[in-house]
């Protein structure tokens, strides 16, 4: 038995599953988890001493890659001042005027401690400044586990096979719509139904918890005006697309305005973080300046400041690593892409900028019905035949492959033959 064999067994009896997450259960693709105890650059190293080359990166947050350098002395520094102090600082104003004054739309922001947090008050900040209840969702998108967002939720729902979730009362979700993503025709439909009662619409501008699903032309363009038409708010959720795609993140990149946009992930730099931001106005309404209430004990930690902090400060002074990222990402899932065109396996490779996706399917896939079609079992020999090479793929067909800044391309070079030896045997 192995070291990661040995924990997980005990965790299992003291974790349900085993897991923090369930994301991080191997179950799906038939394997034990790894358990991980270091990390640095684009490898992660388990207990048993096996080194991996990374493409989960923690599922965004280090797109520097582990351990970066910078991070580190910023983490290390703010820890001799503190953990937390439950006040007010200078970093978390800092954090928020660095954001404000490079991303569009975002004229106030308001940070908390995770995605999940994030989508949750962004929505009830829109329902507070509206004064409306519904709101639209797109099948296979996932915004958090909070209530009312679990409702065709994409990914870690979809791997484990349930439904929706227990536990969610129908109250909670009896306001949830869910529209079919890259269809405006759905979207148009549901507003028609409820042209004075939809609050918010929100989206993952590029969708990576169905696998990676890009967005056709014309539909975050179709989103805005419809919004704009309606009267309700539009909500990126950039939780993953957010200083991934650039700086500006999808608003930049598919120069399309968002009302409201939340962020997680890269934001913390691998800290618990979250944030939610955008139109002065609707921010306004927030407590204590406004009706709507949010709070958090640890939010705008100082030791996460530091951490968020000096990852966006690099990602800010350096946008040539997002060109070079996106091109890396362009080259990389489109070598792939050929290999598969070349391959027997029924396959197809969706990506945009860094994220890509094999889903083994014929069809092409632009929604969750479409990337329902994939063959999760060839999923799993092909996830086994990576990590057995040292490779550590999303343990699940319905998410996203992540590349970092440090991912050099010799090493991708080596991923793509054995790639090439999976579908070309
Ligand atoms: C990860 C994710 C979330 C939830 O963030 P947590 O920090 O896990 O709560 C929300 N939205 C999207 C698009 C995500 O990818």
């Amino acid at each position: 038995m192995t070291k990661s064999e040995e924990i997980f067994k005990r965790a299992k009896k003291v974790i349900p599953g085993g897991v923090n997450s369930p994301v991080r259960a191997f179950g799906s693709v038939g394997e034990t988890p790894r358990m991980i105890c270091q990390a640095d650059g684009a490898y992660l190293t388990d207990e048993d001493g096996f080194r991996y080359l990374d493409f989960v990166c923690s599922w965004g947050p280090m797109i520097l890659g582990h351990n970066h350098p910078a991070i580190y002395e910023a983490v290390v520094k703010a820890c001799e001042k503190g953990l937390s102090y439950g006040a007010a600082t200078r970093r978390e104003v800092e954090m928020a005027e660095l954001i404000c004054s490079s991303v569009p739309n975002i004229e106030m922001i308001r940070m908390v401690n995770s995605g999940t947090e994030a989508v949750m008050s962004a929505i009830r900040a829109a329902r507070g400044y509206t004064g409306r209840s519904k709101i639209i969702k797109f099948t296979g998108c996932y915004h958090g586990h909070s209530d009312a967002l679990l409702v065709q939720a994409g990914s870690g729902v979809m791997t484990a096979g349930i439904p929706d979730s227990a536990g969610v009362p129908e109250g909670c979700t009896k306001d949830t719509l869910s529209a079919v993503y890259n269809d405006l025709s759905s979207v148009e439909r549901l507003f028609e139904a409820f042209p004075e009662e939809i609050a918010a619409l929100i989206v993952e501008p590029v969708g990576a918890n169905m696998g990676v699903v890009p967005p056709e032309k014309g539909f975050l363009e179709g989103l805005r005006l419809l919004c704009s038409k309606f009267g309700a708010v539009l909500i990126f959720d950039e939780v993953i697309t957010g200083f991934r795609l650039g700086f500006t993140g999808a608003q930049g990149f598919f120069q399309v305005d968002a009302d409201l946009v939340t962020y997680g992930k890269i934001i913390g730099a691998g800290m618990p973080v979250g944030a939610y931001g955008g139109k002065r106005e609707i921010m306004e309404c927030v407590a204590p300046l406004g009706p709507v209430y949010q709070a958090g004990t640890l939010s705008g930690n100082p030791v996460a400041m530091a951490a968020g902090l000096a990852q966006l400060t690099i990602l800010k002074e350096h946008p040539e690593l997002y060109r070079e990222l996106n091109e890396k990402g362009e080259w990389f899932y489109g070598e792939i892409r050929r290999i598969v065109e070349r391959s027997e396996i029924p396959a197809v490779v969706n990506s945009c900028g860094s994220l890509g996706c094999i889903f083994f399917t014929k069809e092409p896939v632009r929604d969750y019905e479409s990337a329902k079609r994939s063959d999760t079992s060839r999923y799993a020999a092909y996830f086994s035949h990576m990590l057995s090479h040292g490779i550590y793929l999303a343990p699940s067909q319905f998410e996203a492959m992540f590349l970092s800044a440090v991912h050099t391309r010799e090493e991708l070079a080596g991923v793509l033959e054995l790639a090439g030896e999976f579908f070309i045997p």
